[in-house]
């Protein structure tokens, strides 16, 4: 049965609902509905002009329209009188393909085709910094190696725990919180779930903890590099592919306790994943954080090559236990519903198509990489990672669509970032 928002609304004594929808480039966009004029939204979506966000439109295309999925309710926990909305858009009467949520609902319909349901964990780092942005907010967080430091996690309790109470509230099963590994730095992680529960979870996340910093006068990013010297905002994603009840990547048989199958959907990745950054490390600055040089902690803990391994965490893909692997690849930057279905997408290929991930290396990327022999290696720069993404087949085919209005819109900001005349260069060519 449809569930009638008006009703929910009165039910729960919510006054506003935040009709939102995330764009190309992860920016979430909201209309502020009052309850009494949710059911006709809920009906016909609510109207935006689809060019003023990161979308491949013009100023004279029509009205685009975002329907709220009442599925995806979130009651703000920290103002109980909203409720969010995640919507899908719709122009012409027809759902928008090159939209995020409505492009991993189309891998998600591919794979319900076999039966198959993708279900995702995101460990999406933060920092928390001044509201100029500038520094960390924690002066006195300055250990060299910060990670799981009790006494700054501790300066930070209020904030910490009013979002982890807010994720205990709505039934998340948040189990773990921690300083990371960069001053300033944390994480939260909450049980995995099916890929667009999680996804809307992660949208909901970045918005939720970027509004309860600032109710402390903090400011929160996910901003891929935000400092030069310390490791940065890494988003890895565990995955596990199941049949009704059977997680179909387990098979304790085999050599690496990870069925053909979960081979295969490493395969489809590996195969792809110079163009995959694209999308998974979607800014200029997400290349200041894979290939980087060592941080002050002394690991980057970002991968530099196309290559996987055990329990270890140097490589693009770890392969904790057999029930599941972690994508290390992914940055803060990255959007909540498009790393979702071009992971989904590689992974179909990936079976379809036997893809093999070549051996699992037991090195330290970070030592001894010339022990890993002949890797492909990540992209050096948002332009490398637009170009590998046009050369593949499997991603512009998969991502239909999306794909071309994605690598306009990509392209221009590239240039945009390419006009930018830095300290940098006027310091090494003043005197050229
Ligand atoms: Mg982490």
């Amino acid at each position: 049965m449809t569930i009638n928002l008006g009703d929910v609304a009165k039910e729960k004594g919510i006054k506003y609902f935040l009709v939102s929808f995330t764009d190309l480039f992860g920016s979430q966009r909201a209309k502020l509905v009052p309850a009494s004029a949710i059911a006709g939204m809920q009906e016909d979506g609510a109207g935006f002009a689809g060019f003023a966000t990161w979308l491949d439109m013009t100023p004279a295309d029509p009205d685009l329209f975002a329907k709220p999925d009442p599925d995806s309710l979130i009651q703000l926990p920290w103002k109980p009188e909203l409720g969010w909305l995640a919507a899908d858009l719709w122009m012409n009467g027809e759902p928008v393909a090159a939209s995020p949520r409505n492009a991993l609902k189309a891998q998600m319909a591919l794979a319900a085709e076999q039966g198959l349901q993708m279900k995702t964990g995101v460990e999406c780092e933060f920092f928390l910094i001044s509201p100029d942005g500038t520094e960390i907010s924690d002066e006195a967080d300055t250990q060299a190696k910060p990670c799981y430091d009790q006494q700054a996690l501790l300066r930070r309790y209020d904030v910490i725990t009013e979002i982890c109470d807010c994720m205990l509230e709505l039934g998340w099963q948040p189990y773990q919180n921690d300083h990371e590994d960069a001053n300033g730095q944390f994480e939260m992680n909450w049980h995995y779930d099916d890929v667009l529960v999680t996804a809307d979870r992660q949208a909901f996340f970045k918005f939720m903890v970027k509004s309860i910093a600032e109710k402390h006068g903090l400011r929160a990013t996910f901003m891929p590099k935000p400092f030069a010297h310390l490791t940065g905002n890494g988003c890895h994603m565990h995955v596990s592919l199941w049949k009704g009840g059977t997680n179909v990547f387990e098979d304790a048989a085999s050599t690496y306790g990870l069925s053909d199958t979960g081979l295969a959907f490493i395969g489809g990745i590996m195969h792809s994943a110079q163009g995959l950054a694209a999308i998974t490390n979607p800014t200029v600055n997400s290349y200041k954080r894979i290939n980087a040089p060592a941080t002050l902690s002394g690991a980057t803990w970002s991968p530099n090559s196309v290559t996987w391994t055990g329990n270890n965490r140097t490589h693009m893909i770890r392969v904790p236990e057999g029930d599941r692997f972690e994508l290390r690849l992914a940055d803060g930057s990255t959007n909540p519903y498009l790393m979702p279905a071009a992971v989904l997408a590689l992974g179909l290929d990936g079976m379809a198509n036997g893809r093999d991930p070549g051996p699992r290396l037991d090195i330290n990327m970070y030592t001894e990489a010339e022990k890993a022999g002949e890797v492909k290696k990540l992209p050096l720069n948002l332009l490398d990672a637009l170009r590998a993404l046009e050369a593949s087949d499997v991603l512009m085919e998969s991502l239909g669509e999306l794909a071309p209005s994605y690598l306009k819109l990509k392209h221009a900001e590239w240039n945009e970032y390419s006009r930018q005349l830095t300290d940098w260069e006027r310091a090494a060519t003043l005197d050229c």
